[in-house]
């Protein structure tokens, strides 16, 4: 009987300590996205997963039945082991070394673009390149035109910023779902101003960073979360992440 009391205790410490374990027992609620940025045959950097770590991870998903979805697709109830892919910034190496990839296990990948780099950074994929990047494996969406922090701006600057996000995709007809991923994860979250934009402009989702599963259909569709995978990261620390999402306590 101790027994069986240490082990709930156990558990329940578990539990509330990596919050966001419980989805567990829910899968149908259970949403995980991933957040990536570059991709390079080697990597010196967190923000930048090699080619072959990104191979390993993905083939991990694929034959452990993960099943990838575009933003544009999600809706209640889940699949078990829905995953999202994302990725940041709109690297120019996404497309040499991720799209194979997604091609070969079958996936898909939602990659946010920051307006104002394009034809700008000789290493972000150009408007010609994202008018024709392949569609049926990668969704493209909004990462805000400038990259400013949305706390360091006042919001008539977020605004602005967002619907010329917005103008400049569309002017140059380029698909995109209006989902936001905001840059460096921040956002004002007490102020329901902030929101309100988001909402005014049709955005459907935003994405803040904070390493936890979601709970989906979600009451808070502007703070949902991404697990940052890092390019420092072991196929082991990869798996840990799945379940535990944020490691360090
Ligand atoms: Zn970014």
């Amino acid at each position: 009987m101790n027994y069986i009391l240490i082990l709930l205790a156990f558990l329940a410490i578990i539990f509330i300590v990596f919050f966001r374990l419980y989805l567990y027992l829910f899968p149908k609620n259970r949403l995980l996205i991933l957040m990536y940025h570059s991709v390079l045959p080697e990597t010196d950097n967190d923000l930048t997963v090699s080619l072959k770590n990104l191979e390993k991870q993905l083939k991990y998903l694929s034959t452990n039945n993960y099943k990838t979805l575009f933003f544009k697709e999600l809706k209640a109830p889940l699949k078990p082991k829905t995953i999202l892919l994302t990725f940041d910034d709109g690297y120019k190496n996404n497309e040499e070394f991720l799209l194979p990839l997604l091609k070969k296990f079958g996936m898909k990948a939602t990659i946010f673009i920051p307006t104002s780099r394009i034809d700008h950074d000789s290493d972000k994929m150009t408007f010609h390149d994202l008018r024709n990047i392949d569609k049926n494996y990668v969704e493209l969406a909004l990462h805000s035109h400038n990259h400013h922090n949305f706390k360091e701006i006042t919001l008539d600057e977020v605004e602005k910023d967002l619907k010329k996000n917005i103008e400049v995709l569309e002017k140059e007809n380029i698909p995109f779902t209006k989902v936001l991923a905001y840059p460096y994860g921040s956002f004002p979250k007490n102020d329901a101003n902030f929101f309100k934009i988001l909402e005014k402009t049709d955005i459907e989702y935003g994405l803040r960073i904070g390493n936890k599963a979601n709970f989906f259909p979600t009451k808070t569709p502007y703070q949902l979360c991404r697990i940052g995978i890092n390019g420092s990261d072991s196929l082991l620390t990869f798996i840990l992440k799945l379940i535990f999402g944020k490691l360090k306590l």
